[in-house]
């Protein structure tokens, strides 16, 4: 057992925004805690005639502003405390969009790359089994995370219509449009981080043609590649957890995502395209503008932070930077856009498509990124406003925007005040 929990560090963040507001010491004490992680053991039957089983797990951490709302990832090392911390993550992430939603998350301990796709199937359906009682359109909406996708959502989608004998798309996001999903959902997080760089630009005094790398090169590292080259910034490298390349040049992100979708590591396209190898570590110190760190947890952290030399920080994944790592960065003068904001262009969309499942209607995918683009731009202002005004980390900023929300909602059934005065 590590020394603090990754929810103990999460919940820093908690107190270092509740200092810069004057809220009920109720909300703080509503936040500390997930109202509901349930655990199961799902047991499925694998191609050989064996049976297996996978831990799993729901949590719905706060529900004050709304159903919980959160993906599902497949991942060999998910544990409890890392889903919990995630759905807390969630429940501020929805509160700095302004979504109507609270915070969930869930995972499935299993390395997906070892399941054949029947499998992968079986264990898909397995969860919606396990947990069909407690999600639901106006309970808790599940979504993609790391290593799932809109296939494994539209099992889902399916195998929850079984259940209840009928059609409710609006029970999980992501599906394949086909199925309810919504356009313009499959590139949403990257995007999301996009709109928010290119808002905030003329602030940040960003120049015309950055140098970007990326650290993690699935869903949102491949979208953010391809949406920065095309507006002329050069992707100077990309790693992913087996390895890193490099070109001063630019990388060819056709070359990278067709290694990817043919299921080879980045670093397989070394020696095409002036393509250098580099070991994955290496990315974080890699002389560049802009750093997109698009991989999973901890990533920056006490060891590597020094050697960051990017003036920006995009955090298209979920908590990529520990509380050490991103002191020394303030002292270093690099400016973080922070999870809970840059990355919320995922849940944003899947927002959308929700209520586009409830309203029947179907928008076209320029309506989508339009109030995308209009909600990153309203919220991503109002945090730079916040961190201006309070002379605070955009981090800290976004905690105390989402903070103040959420605290309006708890207090709003009645503080202590209220009921002794
Ligand atoms: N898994 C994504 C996230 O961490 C998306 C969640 C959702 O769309 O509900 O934000």
């Amino acid at each position: 057992m590590p020394e603090h929990s990754l929810l103990d560090e999460a919940l820093v963040r908690l107190d270092e925004a509740a200092a810069h507001l004057n809220i009920d010491p109720d909300v703080i004490e509503k936040l500390k805690y997930a109202r509901e992680t349930t655990k199961v053991r799902l047991m499925i039957r694998m191609d050989d005639g064996s049976r297996k089983s996978f831990l799993a797990w729901r949590c719905r951490y706060d529900d004050t502003r709304g159903p919980t709302k959160g993906g599902i990832r497949f991942h060999p090392e998910s544990t409890a405390d890392e889903v919990e911390t995630l759905a807390f993550w969630m429940t501020f992430k929805c509160a700095v969009m302004n979504l109507p939603y609270g915070g969930g998350k869930g995972a499935v301990q299993v390395d997906p790359r070892t399941l054949s796709k029947a499998e992968l199937e079986r264990l898909s359906r397995a969860y919606i089994q396990a947990f069909a009682r407690i999600i639901g359109p106006d309970r808790d909406i599940p979504a993609p995370d790391v290593y799932t996708n809109s296939m494994i959502m539209g099992w889902m989608a399916d195998e929850y219509a079984q259940i209840v004998g009928q059609h409710e798309p609006a029970m999980i996001t992501g599906k394949p449009i086909a199925l309810g999903g919504s356009l313009g959902r499959g590139d949403a997080t990257a995007r999301g981080g996009y709109y928010l760089v290119k808002h905030l630009a003329g602030d940040l005094k960003l120049g015309e043609t950055m140098r970007v790398a990326i650290q993690g090169f699935g869903n949102a590292g491949q979208h953010i590649a391809r949406l920065l080259a095309a507006d002329g910034h050069k992707i100077v490298a990309v790693s992913d957890s087996q390895g890193a390349v490099f070109s001063a040049a630019g990388l060819h992100i056709d070359l990278l995502t067709h290694a990817k979708s043919i299921g080879m590591p980045v670093a397989s396209t070394a020696g095409n395209g002036g393509h250098e190898r580099l070991e994955a570590d290496e990315l974080v110190g890699i002389e560049c503008d802009l750093l997109v760190p698009a991989a999973l947890e901890n990533m920056i952290h006490e060891n590597n932070a020094a050697m960051v030399k990017a003036s920006l920080v995009l955090e298209l994944a979920n908590g990529p930077i520990t509380p050490p790592a991103d002191e020394i960065l303030e002292a270093n003068g690099t400016v973080v856009l922070p999870d809970i904001l840059a990355n919320a262009g995922g849940v944003t969309v899947s927002y959308l498509e929700w209520v586009q499942n409830r309203q029947g209607f179907y928008w076209p995918v320029e309506d989508i990124h339009q109030r995308l683009q209009t909600m990153m731009e309203s919220e991503g202002r109002a945090v730079w406003e916040v961190g201006r005004e309070k002379g605070v980390t955009l981090r800290t900023a976004a905690y105390v925007h989402a903070l103040g929300r959420l605290a309006e909602a708890i207090e709003a059934h009645g503080t202590q005040s209220f009921f002794t005065s």
